[in-house]
Parts: structure tokens; sequence; C-alpha cells
């Protein structure tokens, strides 16, 4: 199915949220106290990349992670998550316009990407419930649901969202992931899954050895995020609206986001890039393109072979969108 940027992210409700947020930035970050960090996939040096909104990513030298650093403190984005406009804008009046087209778009086929990977792993030893990692919506879990006789759980520290997820019939723990015990879970093989969240995290290693704690063995986890290798953002860096500050601070890549899973302890099954969009990005953002290679290509080309290169770009590991599928040994 062809998905476009707009139906999913359109332009005139973004560049409202996108004002709310330069403001909100002000609000919470400027006083807030930044720390130099080191990569946070490899501990890598590395060296200024780009500069959006107040905010600087840094580049990895040896695996080519991109984030940010100097980081704000933890307390910062808390807060700014909490209660700040842009956040309750998205929340509300974003998701509200473009909800069907997500839930048609990218969420059908998420759970069918999703139900595929647990057949393909299941070796045996059927999984029996879906934990989803800040769930949101339950969007997700409805549409699994609709196609696999699964349980879903969704875990969702948010007092909010975890009430529309119980309103829908959704299993709801309304805590953060840290603060969950092993008896809250239910018995029997799980599928851990977290979309579009990794991107975010302050601490990406302190989240993943929080998923892995809270695992038994056998058991999988899957989740989605941004690589910094994706053409889109390769190409048009601080122009790229991914690079969105404070929302996105790490782009690792599949390569550098196994290497710190296994570092963690996982066994990485699958690090892919099935991302639809970065053509796409790349037509919409032509304006800022300044070397001749895309912006010949995308005039040169026609609809069905930039289509074709968007298929080879995922296929070589390059789109911007990434999923990750592992295990814990
Ligand atoms: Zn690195």
């Amino acid at each position: 199915m062809k998905v476009t940027e707009e139906e999913i992210r359109p332009d005139k409700v973004f560049k409202e949220y996108l004002e709310l947020t330069n403001k909100d930035v002000v609000t919470y970050f400027s006083n807030s106290k930044r720390t130099e960090i080191s990569c946070p996939a490899c501990g890598g040096e590395g060296m200024l990349w780009a500069e959006k909104a107040g905010f600087s990513y840094k580049k990895c030298d040896t695996c080519i992670t991109i984030y940010v650093s100097p980081r704000p403190e933890r307390s910062a984005f808390d807060s700014y998550y909490t209660d700040s406009p842009s956040t309750k804008f998205w929340a509300t009046t974003f998701y509200k316009v473009t909800e069907s087209a997500r839930r048609e778009k990218l969420w059908k086929p998420k759970a069918q990407m999703i139900k595929d990977r647990i057949i393909q792993y299941e070796n045996n030893d059927p999984v029996m419930s879906i934990v989803d990692i800040g769930g949101g919506y339950g969007v997700f879990d409805e549409e699994i649901k609709n196609i696999m006789d699964i349980r879903a759980i969704v875990i969702e520290p948010s007092v909010h969202l975890a009430a529309i997820c119980r309103n829908k019939g959704l299993d709801v723990i309304e805590k953060f992931m840290e603060d969950i015990l092993p008896d809250e879970l239910p018995s029997g093989r799980k599928c851990f899954v977290s979309f579009e969240l990794f991107e975010h995290l302050h601490d990406p290693r302190v989240f993943l050895e929080t998923v892995f704690a809270g695992m038994n063995s056998n058991d999988l986890f899957i989740f989605t995020t941004l690589s910094g290798m994706g053409l889109d953002i390769q190409v048009l860096k601080s122009n790229a609206k991914a690079l969105s500050p404070p929302h996105h601070l790490n782009f690792m890549n599949p390569k550098s986001v196994s290497l710190l899973l296994e570092q963690v302890g996982f066994n990485v099954l699958e690090a892919i890039t099935p991302g639809k969009l970065d053509i796409d990005i790349l037509k919409n953002n032509q304006h800022f393109l300044e070397e001749d290679f895309w912006k010949n290509t995308l005039n040169y080309l026609s609809d069905n072979e930039l289509s074709e290169l968007q298929l080879h770009i995922s296929n070589a590991g390059l789109s911007s969108h990434m999923m990750i599928t592992c295990q814990k040994a």
C-alpha cells in the first residue's frame, strides 16, 4: 500500500506543532544544565554534525550514530513530556487529524510485520502475549488482536493514555517499565514491543537493560526507531523533520544498535530498515537539496523507478525507519 508523508504528517498541522515546540524548547530547556555525552551506542567520540533549535547533534566517528550532545538533564525532558503545550497538541489535535491514516498506513502493516516475526521465530515455543511498552493509544494492540489470537498488555504510564486504552478493552499496566514487578506480567512466552520510543530516550542503554531484566529467557523484543544512516536524514541533515529536538535524541543505525543490544546481552535476530518514505520526503524537500545527485535523480527517474529505488534503499539498510528483532538467550 502506498503511503505518503502528507498523509501521516500533514504539513499545516505539523507546522503548528513545530511552532509550539519551539516555544516549549525555550520554556523547558533554556535553563537546563547540559552535559557532554559519548556515543550512546558504542561510547566513542563524536564530532559536531548538525545544529537545530539550540541543540547540537554529534556524529560518532566509530559507528556513525547521531546523537544530541551536550544533553540537557533528564528532569527537563520529564517535565516537558508531562505537561508541555506541544506534547498536548501532539496527543490531541495532531493525533485526531492523522488517526485513521496512521491506523491504515502505519499500524496495520506494523501489526502484520510483528505477526510475521513472531511466527518466524516461534520455533515450537508459542508466544502467548504481547507487551507493548509505551503503547500510547493502543492502536497497535487493537490491530494485532484483529489478526492474531494473542493477549496484548499495554504498559503506559500516562494516566490519560492508559484510560483511553482501558476504554478500548485492552489490558493496561499504568506504570513505567522499570517499576513493573515480575508477577504483574502473564506467564508463558512473551514478545515485548516498543514503537518510535527509542529515539526519544535520555539513556537508551538503561532502557534496554530494564527491558532485558523484565524478560524471561527465550522472550522476544521487537522495536522500531529512526536510523541515522537513513537516506533522508543523511541528505537533509538539519533540514530533516526527523531531526526534531527535544524529541529525537538518538539516531542509531542497524549496525550500531545491534552492537549495543549484544553488549546488554540480547541475541539480535534481525536489524532491517523497512521504511518507505525516504524518497517521498526528499521530493517534498527539494528546495533544501544542494548537490546535483539527488536534485537531478528525483526529476530524472519516473515514479515507478523512484519506488524501485526506495525498495533498494530499504533492502540495503539505508532507510531512516528501522526495526530490530532480538531475543533474551
Ligand atoms: Zn558510536
